[in-house]
């Protein structure tokens, strides 16, 4: 019996009689490849782009909120990670910009903290009514 290695993934398997050419371990490896290679041939044709792109879409309306929840998680982390950066190199939190009157805010330059303010106010406004609403 022959062994030889899968040509995709490298791991050695055995060459059946009734396939003595077999290139690749199992199917998932031979699906793999093929579907890079036609996806390689076909990649740059406007066709072939618009149809990706309308099954992205399609995906996307199908999943819309699951969608909406990878984007939301991701741009969450990214601002908190953001935010803790700023914080201990002590520029504003919002822009990242030097913070020249400590005395006013910790945390936030001059221009910055108008709009903390408002955004602060106006959280507090809303967790007033929910609690309200509780
Ligand atoms: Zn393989
Ligand atoms: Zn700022």
């Amino acid at each position: 019996m022959t062994t030889r290695k899968c040509a995709k993934c490298n791991s050695k398997f055995e060459v059946r009689r009734r396939y003595p050419n077999q290139l690749y371990c199992s199917m998932k490896c031979k699906t793999r490849v093929q579907s890079k290679s036609y996806y390689d041939k076909h990649k740059d044709k406007k066709a072939f782009k618009l149809k990706a792109k309308a099954n992205f879409d399609q995906w996307r309306k199908k999943n819309r909120e699951h969608f909406n929840d990878l984007c939301r998680e991701k741009t969450k982390l990214w601002a908190r990670k953001k935010r803790a950066e700023r914080k201990a190199q002590g520029l504003c939190v919002y822009c990242g910009n030097e913070i020249l009157n400590k005395k006013a805010s910790k945390y936030h330059c001059i221009s910055c903290l108008d709009k903390h303010r408002i955004m602060n106010r106006a959280w507090k406004a809303r967790k007033l009514k929910e609690q309200k609403n509780q």
